[in-house]
């Protein structure tokens, strides 16, 4: 799916600082940032919140068929990874052997470049997940 510039640039502040929002109400974070929280409705405030970028592996999966533009990086850890703050990510997981992965595992955020060879020649980056040592 091809995102729009307009689109990107919209996105920049969650990608860049994982950024969500935090009911004040009832404490829920969300990842992505939500309008509205679903528990509280209206009586619900939400304000943005930065995201610690630390949580652990939730569940897992070893991918050894590439998608376009991931030729190269198979087999790679695609996973669930729950955040401290609550919200649950998917995103790959680098600098580790894939059959070092463990469930409960924890993981911080990092920024990767994830496509180096756009038409439009935009490079995306976003966040992905590293073992904390
Ligand atoms: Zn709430």
């Amino acid at each position: 799916m091809k995102e729009s510039i307009a689109l990107n640039w919209r996105r920049i502040p969650e990608r860049y600082r994982l950024e969500g929002t935090v009911c004040e109400r009832c404490g829920t974070v969300y990842f992505p940032s939500r309008v509205v929280c679903p528990k509280c409705r209206r009586e619900g405030r939400l304000k943005r919140v930065r995201l610690s970028g630390y949580g652990h592996v939730y569940s897992f999966t070893v991918i050894h068929t590439p998608g376009i533009g991931f030729e190269k990086a198979v087999p790679y850890v695609f996973a669930l990874v729950k955040l401290d703050e609550g919200p649950m990510v998917s995103a790959q997981i680098v600098d580790v052997k894939p059959e070092d992965v463990k469930i409960g595992m924890r993981v911080k955020a990092v920024f990767r470049r994830i496509q180096s060879e756009d038409p439009e020649g935009l490079i995306h980056y976003a966040y992905k997940f590293k073992p904390v040592r």
